[in-house]
């Protein structure tokens, strides 16, 4: 390809609504151009690219046993009500209408479709598992679209759904897709780890996530040094490595007047504690009603542990003018001792200590040395924890680190939601009626992309990993004399036969500029043809990677070389 005949031009300033370095670098090497809040058009380079990644991810898709088929965008409330999202799904759910005044909704997963194509074609256990994918177009109307192709609304994702007669049978097909996505990710040269998951709103036993490691990352993961675990902090279990509150024997309940003093920084200043001795008294509204939550002063709530194991389908903040009605004291000065009947969990930090801190249920009081058991009735414990920097492994017991990931692949046992809703059975060997087993297999291809660029880049632009990068050599032409554009053209000639993505830069433009563009879209390698080196025979290469190492050879060692080093990296030699 010549760059005179390619649709590319590239821009020497950020562009002024670009929040991340992927945003900022696909829009100026022109692979993607916004057309509208989280929508975009991929641009010939940036098509390139997803091309690339969406070959790998169908090679391992069929590796694993998957069928790609292609569902349609648009779809039919119908399926939704009967699933039950049709209600729950909220504000992401882009609803439309037809002419008839028929609802209708741009897919944002595709669930419900899936699940019907399979009851209506299969019956016998004879015909299970299967495992069906597609990579699409999805819709989510998202609160803040963002960050380019990292939080789009219009976005590319491989979805793939399986379906079984057994626990067994499903655990085989996650395990196999869950090794495809360790492959994709690996092949792509990405730095990744795959964590422990919530299973959030799609609902299902055991899940896992794929994050791209990035500073720009949205999600927090807790990451042991030592040993395997990851877990999304959403999730990720920890204990506390120092001891906060004793079990010292229980001192007398006494009340403390604490004027004005609403937050724990104030009350444990005003005792002369450390913030860890205080209780810390949370209260939520849910749709079971109001819950009371504890934990020690200085730590922070997990509110997705709250919610799944008090069983509620969500939980919100109890809003001060409901702290009345709901323990029976004001917000600041609310805790356990003298609430009214209400559900109480604890952090299971407290579980078997004494003389707490906390709330007296009353304006501008605390109680010190409130205890368990006797001066009220012992709480739930759970694990509420948000895990943070320095909790200890579970596992292992080592100090864990938290850092910053990009969600680009999710993976779920879905168990029975959706085939029991929807009515998606088969013929057991008795012929019974029985459920579908479901997986769900998530990966975002454009959020992968622009990962890839989040995780390489410097100062000068892009540097693609060889397999995803939208061409894999640039030959730069310094001049226009007849022997440099024909050498430039043999070089061209014999990488494209040899299966090499190759882009020329043929434009009258000083070698100063050409370079720049080079590294601004990224190529990994560089092939430089000039008259000066020409004159001795030789052209001049360099990687993308490592600039400063400068190669020389002759037109033809040269192809060969870098035939052999991108064949390498593609996996393919
Ligand atoms: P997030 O928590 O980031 O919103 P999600 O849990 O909603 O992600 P899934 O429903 O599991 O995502 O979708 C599967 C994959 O699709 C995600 O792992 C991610 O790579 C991709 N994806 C989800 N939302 C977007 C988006 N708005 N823009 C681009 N890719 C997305
Ligand atoms: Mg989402």
């Amino acid at each position: 390809m010549r760059w005179s005949q390619y649709f590319v031009y590239t821009l020497r300033e950020d562009p002024s609504d670009a929040d991340v370095i992927s945003q900022k670098l696909m829009t100026r090497a022109s692979m993607i151009k916004k057309l509208a809040a989280g929508i975009y058009t991929y641009l010939p380079l940036g098509l390139r690219s997803i091309h690339k990644l969406e070959s790998i991810v169908r090679e391992e898709m069929n590796r694993a046993g998957a069928v790609e088929l292609s569902m349609p965008a648009i779809q039919p409330a119908e399926i939704w009500q009967e699933s039950g999202r049709w209600f729950q799904y909220g504000k992401e759910l882009l609803r439309i209408k037809d002419r008839h005044d028929r609802d209708f909704i741009f897919g944002p997963t595709h669930e419900e479709v899936i699940t019907s194509v399979v009851r209506d074609s299969i019956n016998s256990y004879r015909q299970l598992p299967v495992n069906l994918y597609q990579i699409q177009t999805k819709f989510r109307d998202e609160v803040r679209p963002r960050f380019g192709l990292m939080r789009g609304r219009e976005f590319i994702m491989k979805d793939a759904y399986s379906f079984h007669t057994s626990m067994e049978s499903l655990d085989d097909a996650y395990t196999a897709m869950r090794d495809a996505y360790n492959r994709i990710f690996k092949r792509c040269a990405l730095d990744y780890v795959m964590v422990d998951a919530d299973t959030g709103n799609i609902g299902g036993s055991a899940s896992h996530e794929f994050h791209v490691m990035a500073k720009s990352g949205e999600d927090a993961i807790a990451r042991c040094p030592k040993c395997s675990y990851g877990a999304n902090t959403e999730k990720a279990v920890g204990t506390i490595a120092d001891a906060g509150l004793g079990s010292d024997a229980a001192a007398p309940l006494t009340e403390v007047a604490t004027p004005n003093m609403k937050s724990i920084e104030d009350v444990a200043k005003f005792l002369g504690v450390a913030t860890s001795r205080v209780v810390k008294t949370l209260m939520y509204d849910t749709d079971l009603g109001p819950i009371m939550v504890l934990i020690r002063g200085d730590r922070e709530v997990n509110e997705i542990k709250v919610k799944n194991y008090s069983g509620t389908q969500w939980v919100v903040m109890l809003t001060d003018d409901r702290f009345d009605e709901a323990v029976g004291g004001p917000a600041g000065f609310v805790g356990p001792v003298g609430a009214k009947k209400i559900r109480v969990i604890a952090d299971k930090h407290l579980e078997g200590t004494t003389n707490w801190i906390t709330g007296a249920n009353k304006l501008d009081a605390h109680y010190t040395g409130a205890t368990i058991g006797r001066d009220f009735e012992a709480p739930e414990f759970a694990d509420v924890l948000l895990v943070r920097e320095g909790d200890l492994c579970l596992r292992c017991g080592t100090a864990m680190e938290i850092h910053r990931g990009i969600e680009v692949g999710h993976i779920f046992k879905l168990g029975t939601k959706y085939s029991k809703a929807m009515n998606c059975v088969f013929l057991d060997e008795a012929g019974e009626r029985q459920p579908m087993i479901m997986g769900c297999y998530g990966l975002g291809v454009g959020r992968t992309v622009a990962s890839a660029i989040e995780q390489n880049h410097d100062a000068d632009g892009i540097i693609w990993p060889i397999p995803i990068a939208p061409f894999e050599v640039m030959i730069v032409t310094a001049g226009q004399d007849e022997n440099v554009r024909t050498t430039a053209a043999a070089i061209h000639d014999k990488l494209e036969a040899a299966g090499i993505d190759v882009m020329w830069d043929d434009r009258d433009e000083r070698p100063g500029v050409k370079f720049k563009d080079a590294d601004l879209v990224g190529f990994p390698v560089k092939i430089t043809v000039g008259a000066k080196s020409l004159a001795e025979g030789n052209v001049e290469w360099s990687l993308r990677r490592d600039p400063k190492a400068r190669n020389i050879g002759k037109p033809d060692e040269v192809v060969a070389k870098v035939v052999a080093m991108i064949e390498e990296a593609r996996g393919t030699r």
